[in-house]
């Protein structure tokens, strides 16, 4: 599902309609750039259709927003599902459990302050939600056959507000005028909800380098934010931009464009994996040491951009076992870096399940990811030179490959 949201630009005023996961407001009117932000969820009205006068106050009632890659390792091995759903957060009787393809269909606002109108809190939990929606759109998983390790990788959380409006016998849907409850039925109901608070709206950052002043550069998409003048990179955190230590791989003039990972440096000690060896040595990985393994830290290669969750695990596993053939090194800022579209922290959610992967005997590592803590030592954003080969981009140093026209369907993801 993919939703538009039509913001106005901080600087003029202008309206500019955004994808879903766009981060970086470009203004196609005066230039200006800059990033959007929000102190917790991201809300959103599904626009009222502007009734008659007679309409009065509107009601919102919140859905919870939510798309995600879901992964579950378990004795049958390692299954995935992507989530995309909306779920009513409220239980007030009468409303339709999802909003189905409705918010596809319109272009959502921004949460602003109405007169009079209120707003029901989200009652039911984020994390409940979670777990009735995945088993709601037909999953569960591996739940029940000794699920040993579940994670979500790439949530996308929002709040998406239905508005309700009362004509003189019903709780009417205000976008469709539809009756949905009848009115006798909320005397016992408490319905006031809260005015607008002024904490849900989007806040903006200018896209300016903070070290320099130069503007920075990034797809609407982008998480991580460059500049080409003295070659930082930027991610955008609860307290602003926040420098995040970057590399490149020196790519030859073959080069098509340069993928993003994120380089996790990390011990699992319930595996007793600190090194790259122990790794090679625990996943029974069909390679003869180097002399050094033993002494190189381990690090998980997680695609720093969203793809289909099978290429995900491909590529992930496939650079994790090739780590020791690459060589990064600090560089320039170059227009063929790929966007960050899949942030640190929910790269590090795909770690156990990259281990879990690399295992070519799962026995030996699968059993014990429920204890199994991280303990990360460091975390650097690596760009990786692919080539095209056909349809194909392939990483030459491991021989990793991804088809090409993935990472544009893994932008809706
Ligand atoms: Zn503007
Ligand atoms: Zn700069």
């Amino acid at each position: 599902m993919e939703l538009r949201v039509e913001q106005s630009c901080p600087q003029c005023g202008a309206p500019v309609t955004l994808a879903e996961t766009d981060r970086l407001l470009t203004c196609p009117y005066c230039g200006v750039k800059n990033f959007l932000r929000s102190r917790g969820a991201f809300r959103y009205l599904l626009p009222a259709r502007s009734g008659g006068p007679e309409r009065g106050e509107l009601l919102y009632v919140p859905y919870l927003r939510l798309k995600s890659t879901v992964y579950s390792v378990s004795e049958n091995g390692i299954a995935h599902r992507i989530i995309d759903t909306t779920r009513l957060g409220h239980p007030l009787p009468g409303l339709p459990p999802t909003l189905g393809v409705r918010p596809q269909a319109m272009k959502l606002a921004p949460v602003t302050p109405g007169t009079g109108d209120r707003f029901l809190r989200m009652s039911v939990k984020a994390g409940a939600l979670m777990e009735n929606g995945t088993g709601a759109v037909g999953w569960s998983g591996n739940r029940g056959r000794s699920e040993y390790h579940r994670a979500a990788v790439g949530d996308t959380f929002s709040l998406i507000y239905l508005p309700l409006a009362r004509d003189n016998s019903h709780l009417i849907d205000a976008v469709t005028d539809n009756p949905l409850v009848p009115l006798e039925r909320l005397e016992s109901l408490s319905l006031s909800g809260v005015p607008f608070n002024p904490r849900w709206q989007t806040s903006f950052l200018p896209a300016l380098c903070p070290r320099c002043g130069w503007s920075l550069d990034g797809a609407g998409d982008c998480l991580v934010l460059t500049c080409d003048n003295c070659d930082s990179a930027w991610e955008v955190g609860d307290h602003g931009l926040q420098r995040t230590d970057w590399q490149v791989q020196p790519g030859g003039p073959e080069t098509s464009l340069y993928l993003p990972f994120w380089k996790i440096t990390a011990a699992v000690p319930a595996l007793a994996i600190s090194s790259f060896g122990d790794f090679i040595e625990r996943c029974n990985q069909p390679l003869l040491p180097g002399p050094l393994w033993r002494d190189r830290a381990m690090s998980y290669w997680i695609p720093a951009f969203k793809v289909r969750p099978r290429t995900f695990l491909r590529l992930a596993r496939a650079l994790t076992v090739s780590q020791w053939r690459l060589r990064p090194e600090d560089g320039h800022v170059v227009p063929g870096f790929f966007s960050v579209t899949l942030a640190e922290k929910e790269a590090r959610q795909a770690v156990k399940i990259t281990l879990a992967a690399c295992a070519v005997s799962p026995d030996s590592v699968h059993p014990a990811l429920p204890g199994a803590r991280l303990k990360v030592a460091a975390r650097t954003l690596v760009f990786l030179p692919f080539t095209s080969h056909g349809y194909e981009l392939v990483q030459p140093h491991t021989g990793a490959a991804v088809p090409g026209n993935v990472l544009q369907f893994g932008r809706k993801l």
